[in-house]
């Protein structure tokens, strides 16, 4: 990701940064990897911990609006939305390693924290008469390991029938539209765009952005959105959904994206 260095707006403020520390930047351990700086923040900000109270306190404002008629459900995302695993990413980021290192074992671990707000917004769901469904790309073999880690969390429908993991694909229109059988679904909650509609599914950056506008509506409402600067499909858009691609094929791909965009500015 060394686009990021090349980049007016990361200069400037690398040169803050580095006149306020009266220090050299090859100091700063994030340079090292600039995913850190994401991670940093995520990790460790009071401004994340912020919002993400803030994102529940709209969700649980949300459920006061529900009427009667058929039952209604609330399907959330885990990862990110629910439990936090930025202690896990901070880890491998700062022993230079990368994802799936310590993933396995710190799913079974079951110990990832719940966000502020989240045991408190889902209690509200269910004494509001709502059903909950998690729906997440985590994997089957430690479905049992996850329900203890919600379950620990004070979080409820916490067993097999509510959360539905990835299976063949991580596609989740599917797995809604089991949902939307016997329940209308009237609350999503992810940090990512696919978490809400499949229109977000494999869709380049600039179809994303188009899609949020036409949601308008929805966001605050129906949608209810989580930061997550860490990863997501913001970032695989940027890949054109490729795996494993080479620095440089990576570093050209960054660049592609985010080259029309710093034109935009005007002065
Ligand atoms: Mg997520």
């Amino acid at each position: 990701m060394k686009f990021i260095f090349r980049t007016p707006g990361f200069l400037l403020f690398m040169g803050l940064l580095s006149m306020s520390a009266s220090r050299p930047v090859s100091q700063n351990a994030a340079i090292k990897d600039p995913r850190l700086y994401a991670t940093a923040w995520f990790a460790i900000s009071g401004e994340r911990q912020a919002l993400y109270i803030q994102s529940y306190k709209l969700a649980t404002q949300q459920l006061s609006l529900r009427s009667q008629g058929r039952q209604k459900a609330v399907v959330a995302d885990i990862d990110e939305t629910v439990l936090d695993n930025s202690q896990w990413a901070l880890r491998v980021l700062m022993e230079g390693k990368d994802y799936p290192e310590y993933w396995d074992q710190w799913e079974q671990a079951a110990s990832a924290p719940a966000f502020p707000g989240a045991m408190e917004f889902f209690q509200s769901a269910a004494s509001a008469g709502m059903q909950v469904f998690y729906v997440s790309n985590r994997s089957e073999k430690n479905l049992g390991a996850l329900i203890r880690n919600l379950k620990a969390s004070g979080l409820p429908f916490a067993d097999s029938a509510h959360v539905l993991l990835k299976n063949k694909t991580s596609s989740k229109i599917a797995r809604r539209k089991i949902i939307e059988k016997d329940y209308d679904i009237t609350l999503l909650l992810g940090d990512n765009l696919a978490d809400f509609d499949g229109v977000w599914e494999d869709a380049e950056t600039s179809k994303r952005q188009l899609q949020v506008m036409a949601n308008y509506k929805n966001w605050g409402k129906k949608f209810i959105i989580f930061p997550n600067p860490m990863y997501g499909s913001w970032k695989d858009a940027i890949m054109g959904y490729k795996r494993n691609m080479s620095e440089s094929s990576a570093d050209s791909a960054w660049n592609a994206t985010l080259e029309p965009y710093s034109k935009m500015v005007k002065w």
